[in-house]
Parts: C-alpha cells; structure tokens; sequence
C-alpha cells in the first residue's frame, strides 16, 4: 500500500534537504527571564507581585508545589500545586524540582515545567533555602530579597492576614529573624514599608531586566 504522502500528488514532497531550505524553522518563544522575590513570610512578597504584575505586562508566577494543606479560598493548580507528602518526594527523587525547601513543617518547590510557561518574565516567589538553590541552578537570575521595616511590623502583618494560627505565627517569626540576617546574600534588598515605593523600587528592577533583554 502506499505511502498517504505518495497518494496525494497535490502535494509532492520535495527532498528533505530542499525542505530544509524551503521551511522556514519554528520559531520557539526565548525562555523567560527569571525574578526570584524571597524574603520572610508575611512581609508582603504576594501583596508587591500583584502590585506590580497591575503595573507591567509579560510577568507570570511560577505556580509551586507543597505539602501544606489549602487555605480557604486557595485552589488547587492556581495557588499552588497542592500535593501528598508521597507525590512530592517522589516528584523530588524524579528530578523534577529546579529548588525545594522544608519551610514551617512543610515542602515548598519549583517545578521545572514552571520555566515552560509563557512569560517575558517568570517570578518565583519563594523562601531563602530555594532562592540559594536557584543562585546555583539559575545564576542568570535576578533575586531580590524583600525586607520587613521591622519585626513588630512583620507580627503585625503575619497576625493581621488571619490566615495562620498563633502558633504558626510564631514559627514564621522564629524563621524569619534568620532569615532577615540573610539578607546580605542577596543581589537587591527592597524594604516594604509602605507599598507603593517599594513596588517603584521593583518596577525599576523589572525594567533593568527588560533593558538587557536580547
Ligand atoms: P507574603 O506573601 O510575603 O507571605 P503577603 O503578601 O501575604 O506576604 O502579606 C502579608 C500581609 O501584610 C497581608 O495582610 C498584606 O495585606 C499586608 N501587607 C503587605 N504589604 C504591606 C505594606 N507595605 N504595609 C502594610 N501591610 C502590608
Ligand atoms: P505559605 O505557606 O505562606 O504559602 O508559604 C510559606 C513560605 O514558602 C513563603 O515564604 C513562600 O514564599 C515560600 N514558598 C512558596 N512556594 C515556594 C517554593 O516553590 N519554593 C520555596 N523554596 N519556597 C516557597
């Protein structure tokens, strides 16, 4: 029987090597730019992405994966990628994680298929421990690390967003004292004290990305 290309003779094949000249080649999108935001919980890394994604197009987040249990209103594959303990360690052991971290009693980390998402700029919001990782795995990446203006403002803001219990609080304060020491680690500090400088601040960062865009 005959080949399906060989039937229909509206349509010759040309040689391949002809076809190589002839075809013009896919164009495959460049790979985002990738924007590390880290910095304690509850110092506001959400609240500035939304800000500044309402500013600037061409920025997606990265959607990653924990074991921690969805707050209310958080969807699965929206907010994050909600998985079993089992699922992430075997996730983990398969390679496909580029950074993960123990944070809080939990697992947290980036899917490699998060690089695939469509994006002049993919922003990765995530503790410390995988902002080192990315350092290593990404060193192209900028990481901007975001400070509280002080501790008290930070208990303010963990205990004023309801959405952990005092206990849980209290061990996000416990990590985050180290990890404000940490802070020197990183390329960019911007202090979210009040919000609209500090989403200038990372607007001004966002476009040193663009500048050297190729
Ligand atoms: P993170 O993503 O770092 O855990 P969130 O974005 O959830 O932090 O912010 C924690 C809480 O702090 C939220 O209730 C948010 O509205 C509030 N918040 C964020 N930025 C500021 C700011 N500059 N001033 C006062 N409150 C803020
Ligand atoms: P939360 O439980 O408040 O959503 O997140 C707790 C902490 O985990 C936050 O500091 C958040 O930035 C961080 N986090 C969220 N996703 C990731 C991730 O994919 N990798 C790492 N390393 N940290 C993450």
């Amino acid at each position: 029987m005959p080949h399906l290309a060989e039937q229909d003779d509206r349509r010759a094949l040309a040689a391949p090597a002809q076809r190589a000249r002839l075809l013009p080649a896919p164009i495959a999108p460049p790979p985002a730019r990738v924007l590390v935001i880290t910095g304690p919980s509850g110092v506001g890394k959400g609240t500035v992405i939304r800000a500044l994604r309402e500013r600037t197009g061409g920025l997606e987040v990265a959607v990653s994966a924990t074991t921690r249990a969805p707050r209310p209103g958080e969807e699965n594959g929206r907010d994050y990628h909600f998985l079993s303990s089992d699922e992430f360690e075997r996730r983990l052991a398969a390679g496909q994680f580029l950074e993960h971290a123990t944070y809080a009693g939990n697992r947290y980390g980036t899917l490699r298929s998060e690089l695939e998402r469509p994006a002049r700029i993919l922003v990765l919001e995530i503790e410390i421990q995988g902002a080192r990782q990315v350092r290593e795995v990404l060193p192209e990446a900028m990481r901007v690390f975001v400070a509280p203006p002080s501790i008290d403002a930070l208990r303010e803001r963990l205990a004023g967003r309801g959405s952990d219990s005092p206990g849980q609080v209290e061990s996000r304060l416990a990590a985050a004292a180290d990890e404000i020491r940490a802070q020197s680690e990183f390329e960019h500090v911007v202090v979210n004290d009040r919000l609209e400088p500090a989403v200038d601040e990372l607007e001004r960062l966002v476009a040193t990305m663009r500048d050297t865009e190729s």
